[in-house]
């Protein structure tokens, strides 16, 4: 698709890192699947790997983990690993 930041390079498949910052506490996930733009590098995430990654963020603040890097895991077998690591 074509990026809506600079509005001329088009996305292709990637991964980003992304970071979510809540009040006090930080999680970096790295190797997150998206459509990348080939010409200013945004990236563009699926709503249900977002919906995932905000799950096991919202998790591990609430269990008042301050910061946590990470993985991104995708097993393709329904299973959600961010939210199994993040109540182990
Ligand atoms: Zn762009």
């Amino acid at each position: 698709m074509k990026c809506v930041i600079c509005k001329q390079g088009s996305t292709t498949p990637g991964t980003t890192t992304i970071t979510f910052e809540r009040e006090s506490f930080t999680m970096v996930v790295k190797g997150v699947p998206a459509e990348v733009c080939d010409n200013c590098g945004e990236a563009y995430v699926d709503g249900p790997v977002a919906c995932d990654l905000l799950d096991a963020a919202e998790k591990l603040a609430e269990a008042g983990a301050l910061v946590e890097v990470r993985q991104y895991v995708a097993t393709g077998t329904g299973q959600r690993p961010l939210r199994e690591n993040a109540i182990a």
